[in-house]
């Protein structure tokens, strides 16, 4: 389906590979990237073109890693972009957007998008196991859609992740081993499972490919602003792929015409305090991040120590002139409950996390309080609610009548209002 795709290159020394399911340079173990044949895709994808589409990611298919059409997740994204005026008001900035993964299909995360490509991919390349290496959402993503397919899969995971994130891995029929260890543990494994066997393990031999899906998120957002830039983007990171993906979207929509406006958007990182290689690697002024040996935060779905894209992710942050912060276990907590309490949108923690620190840059006056900011939500409050458990009063029970209900209230109950007469 996409005849624009030309093979892959090495992110570090260019060096060009054919499209397999391989994610690393021979020569210098850099990430390989897929590469696109722009020149040959201009004016094949247009607005209207686009506008005749289903309202979902594959309506940037052209700019998607796949020979034939999607066989995995063809209702996966075409989320809201939320315009968010009350949570705008209590962080003090005027024009703000919420960019809700929280609902995608089908496992409520912005996971969904990769391994919707992913796994595509792997059908492409007639493979029939797959399986991932997760900090939860991917974990239920690859369950989810591998069941789908009718794909055989096995999920490895740190043994003390959220039962939820198990519950909602184990239910799709998935083999989910807990392992114990850190999440670049249980990732070693995967990778030796991977070269060792040959199966689809998403984040590793299909990453190039997995981590094209994420593009689409930054698709969307600037359609959904009507084919504009937003001038800030806050983004959570974990491996810092995500924000990396999200700029090239945007560079690919500048590129092809589909966004006139030149691109200046700064892109800023979101990290937990617990686990923040990427931010402090930005705040100190490294080049490369120190990876976090014991990650240590109710974040789990950011907290990977060694994050396989964290120098890019920096790079981009400085060259954008954007920055990265972090956020404490409180600040996590807070940033969950001012989300739910100002938009109703109940995300997870790494949702706590973003707020959080969109807080922090503003009051820094990193983010200035009168320009366009986009926070990308990419996970559902449901998945993590032990987070929030300890910080909400449990509801008082009361009797079944109107006068305990007036009392509890405080509303006077002795004086009674005569009922209407009836005709
Ligand atoms: C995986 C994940 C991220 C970050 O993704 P990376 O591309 O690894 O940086 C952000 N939010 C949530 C909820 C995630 O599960
Ligand atoms: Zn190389």
């Amino acid at each position: 389906m996409s005849h624009f795709v030309r093979g892959m290159f090495c992110r570090v020394c260019g060096k060009r590979y054919p499209i397999s399911p391989i994610n690393f340079c021979t020569e210098d173990f850099g990430p390989l990237e897929v590469d696109y044949d722009y020149d040959k895709l201009q004016g094949d994808l247009t607005r209207q073109t686009i506008a005749t589409r289903a309202w979902n990611m594959w309506r940037y298919r052209e700019l998607l890693p796949l020979e034939d059409e999607p066989r995995v997740g063809l209702a996966v994204g075409g989320t809201p972009l939320i315009r968010a005026d009350r949570l705008a008001e209590a962080l003090g900035v005027r024009r703000l957007w919420i960019k809700n993964d929280a609902v995608n299909y089908p496992t409520l995360s912005f996971k969904d998008r990769v391994v919707a490509v992913a796994l595509s991919k792997a059908r492409e390349f007639g493979m029939s196991t797959v399986g991932c290496a997760s900090t939860g959402n991917l974990a239920n993503s690859v369950a989810a859609q591998a069941a789908a397919a009718g794909l055989e899969t096995f999920i490895l995971v740190p043994a003390d992740l959220e039962r939820t994130k198990i519950f909602g891995t184990a239910v799709y029929g998935a083999k989910v081993i807990g392992l114990k260890g850190t999440y670049d543990e249980v990732n070693r494994v995967c990778t030796q499972i991977a070269l060792k066997y040959g199966w689809g393990f998403v984040n590793v031999n299909l990453r190039p490919f997995y981590a094209e899906g994420s593009k689409t998120m930054g698709f969307e957002i600037a359609e959904e602003l009507g084919w504009r830039f937003p001038q800030h983007v806050v983004c959570p990171m974990a491996g810092g792929a995500l924000i990396g993906k999200i700029y090239k979207a945007f560079r690919e929509l500048h590129l092809l015409g589909l966004v006139d406006a030149p691109l200046s958007t700064r892109m800023y990182g979101a990290q937990a305090s617990g686990c923040n290689p990427i931010s402090a690697c930005v705040k100190v002024g490294r080049e490369r991040h120190k990876p976090v040996k014991q990650p240590n935060t109710i974040c789990k779905s950011l907290a990977i120590g060694d994050p396989a894209d964290g120098y890019f992710a920096a790079k981009l942050i400085r060259e954008t002139g954007g920055w990265a912060d972090d956020a404490t276990d409180e600040e996590i907590v807070e940033g969950m409950l001012l989300l739910a309490r100002t938009e109703g949108i109940f995300a997870e923690t790494a949702g706590g996390v973003t707020v959080a620190v969109a807080r922090k840059l503003i009051e820094q006056g990193r983010i200035p309080r009168n320009e366009e900011i986009v926070l990308c939500i990419t996970g559902n409050g449901l998945k993590t609610q032990d987070a929030v458990f300890d910080a909400l009063e449990s509801p008082p029970v009361i009797a079944p009548t109107l006068a305990a209900f007036e009392e509890f209230v405080g509303l006077r109950s002795s004086v009674v209002q005569p009922a209407p007469a009836l005709a």
